[in-house]
């Protein structure tokens, strides 16, 4: 008899960019997508102007992202 774990991959954290100081030219296309920290809570934003809701996880913002860059 085996026991559940529920176990969730996470993706390393050296996939995520930084934020540069020095201001760069928007793609043309496409979504480069990172994520915010609004105090306790984290979103997703995107180069297009979009961003997701409020999370309390990074990694549920994270799948809001990747759900907008697929959709
Ligand atoms: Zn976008």
């Amino acid at each position: 008899m085996e026991t559940r774990i529920d176990a969730t991959l996470v993706p390393p954290l050296g996939s995520v960019p930084l934020p540069r100081p020095q201001s760069q030219p928007t793609p043309p296309t496409g979504h480069t997508t990172s994520t915010a920290e609004r105090g306790s809570f984290c979103l997703a934003v995107c180069t297009c102007g979009w961003s997701g809701p409020a999370r309390r996880s990074r990694d549920l913002a994270r799948k809001d992202a990747a759900r907008h860059t697929t959709a």
